[in-house]
């Protein structure tokens, strides 16, 4: 049987889920191992690629074969070398994501995968985007409907089983990324009213402050600098991490290291609190100023959604509360609500599909896009096109003029960001395409079309001239056709040697 499923690709955990018509009900899929997520980990060893649990067991025998958190550089320029061969982010989330293909394939929902719905961080930018899209088409042979918002997806599965009318906040905190949203959800309607987040703010920085604390104590002990080896770094990393985690549970907790020698540095709740505090006031920054244009008041929110692993901290959930005067809602289960909102849009592609969810779906631009213009006086300006908070799908067309008197090429530049100065740090160049021999007087209309899941497409024409262009922007970043076929080449292979093992493994249990 042919089946979708809805795929939250998280930086440290991904999960997947389906929507069962039998149950009339979203169900996770569980991994090979049983497991409802799956460390998004991924080791390159010598003759095979191994993905996931197995892969996080041993990360600090192979720390320079293993690649993790690599969400995180989604989009950019970053690349990771093994063994002389280039792994960029996106090639890494395509064996993550053919993995949960693989295992969703021998669940008992059915046999062969046609498409997913796969969840990104509302705060991704468009090459982030591009390149979670592409890890799904070009690495891992998966059909992508769409990508669709963490925080929506949470706001759709949690609409399904409450059915009423509510004024949502979600508090998504992940991994590596935060997201604040303020969503309208009716019976009929799951609006998203405002976002805001921090693409590089998550449970990893809660790590990366106890890493501190744990190397300052060790060094004092005398044991030598665990930042000396990658191997050493690994293992206090993960110890760390295991430590912030058990403190959820527990009032006090030590960090197991063994190294020249054996050490345990032992920690309480509050301690590792004071360490980690300012990165919970951060998120209460953003939170806050999601009700500065004074649209909404804390008061108007009835319900407060906790979504990613982080919000299982105790600080973090007391911040919320305090913010909002009310204790968090308990319905949803942080760790799964992500995949369970893919799980029912995927279903709505299912050309099959009985019984679905009615909701309707309007998401909002996280970033204002737009063009680099000319500017005689200074350095060129960022004219924003679609501003940020736009309704999705959206289609806006602004006129130009040729600045120049004589006719030239020109170079339409396509931009993301808020930052007047176009080449400003904190804008990004998405793609850019020439319009050839245009003259000095003519005008045109650049057009921005962007999809109800963010990915865009800029067109301009000259007016009364047979001048036009345009950009995909997927055409502009990312990988080349070539480039992916080579790599995805090289990824089936490991496709079949998965299967291989996977056999083995089989013969061996029988
Ligand atoms: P997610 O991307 O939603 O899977 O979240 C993963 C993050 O949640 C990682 O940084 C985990 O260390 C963190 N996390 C998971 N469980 C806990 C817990 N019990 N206490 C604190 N952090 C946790």
């Amino acid at each position: 049987m042919v089946f979708n499923i809805g795929i939250d690709l998280g930086t440290t955990n991904s999960a997947m889920a389906v929507y069962d018509d039998e149950s009339e009900s979203v169900q996770m899929v569980e991994n090979f191992s049983g497991d409802p997520t799956t460390p998004s980990v991924v080791q390159v060893l010598e003759d095979d690629v191994i993905v996931g649990k197995d892969a996080l067991a041993n990360q600090e025998r192979y720390p320079d074969r293993t690649l993790a958190r690599t969400k995180r550089d989604m989009g950019s320029d970053t690349t990771y070398e093994i063994d002389g061969t280039e792994y960029p982010p996106q090639r890494v989330a395509g064996y993550i994501l053919q993995k949960l293909k693989e295992d969703a394939e021998e669940s008992e929902f059915g046999d062969d995968v046609d498409g997913a719905v796969i969840t990104v961080p509302y705060y991704f930018g468009g090459s982030a985007r591009q390149a979670t899209e592409d890890a799904g088409t070009k690495f891992a042979d998966l059909s992508v409907f769409r990508l669709m918002n963490e925080p929506t997806a949470a706001c759709y599965a949690y609409g399904y089983q409450e059915e009423s009318d509510e004024t949502l906040f979600v508090y998504d905190l992940g991994g590596g990324t935060f997201d604040a949203t303020l969503v309208e959800v009716t019976e009929d309607e799951i609006d998203v009213i405002d976002s805001n987040g921090d693409d590089e703010l998550g449970g990893e920085n809660f790590d990366d402050e106890l890493y501190e604390f744990a190397r300052e104590e060790l060094i004092d002990r005398g044991a030598s600098d665990p930042n000396e080896s990658k191997h050493t770094k690994a293992t206090l990393r993960e110890k760390v991490k295991e430590t912030k985690e058990q403190l959820s549970g527990r009032e006090d907790a030590a960090i197991a290291y063994q190294a020249d020698d054996f050490y345990e540095v032992e920690l309480s709740r509050s301690e590792f609190h004071d360490l980690t505090q300012d990165l919970v006031d951060k998120t209460i920054s953003l939170t806050e100023e999601l009700f500065d244009d004074g649209d909404y008041e804390v008061d108007d929110i009835d319900n407060v959604l906790l979504v990613g692993g982080s919000t299982r901290m105790h600080h973090v959930q007391d911040a919320v509360e305090e913010f909002f005067g009310m204790e968090p809602s308990t319905d949803t289960n942080p760790d799964q609500v992500v995949a369970k909102g893919a799980a029912l849009e995927a279903a709505q592609y299912d050309p099959e599909g009985g019984n679905l969810p009615t909701q309707s779906i309007t998401d909002i631009l996280s970033h204002s896009l737009g063009v680099e213009t000319h500017n005689d006086d200074g350095p060129n300006q960022f004219d924003p096109i679609l501003e940020k908070g736009a309704d999705l799908p959206n289609r806006e067309t602004k006129p130009y003029g040729n600045p120049d008197e004589t006719e030239q090429n020109l170079i339409v530049n396509v931009i993301q960001g808020e930052a007047d100065e176009a080449n400003h740090e904190d804008n990004e160049e998405l793609g850019r395409f020439v319009l050839e021999d245009v003259p000095g007087d003519t005008k045109l209309n650049v057009e921005f079309y962007v999809k109800e899941d963010a990915t865009l497409d800029v067109t301009a024409e000259a007016e009364n001239r047979d001048i036009e262009g345009g950009i995909n922007i997927s055409d502009g970043i990312g990988l080349t056709q070539e480039e992916a076929g080579r790599i995805k080449e090289e990824t089936q292979d490991y496709t079949s040697k998965a299967v291989q093992r996977r056999e083995a493994d089989a013969e061996t249990d029988d």
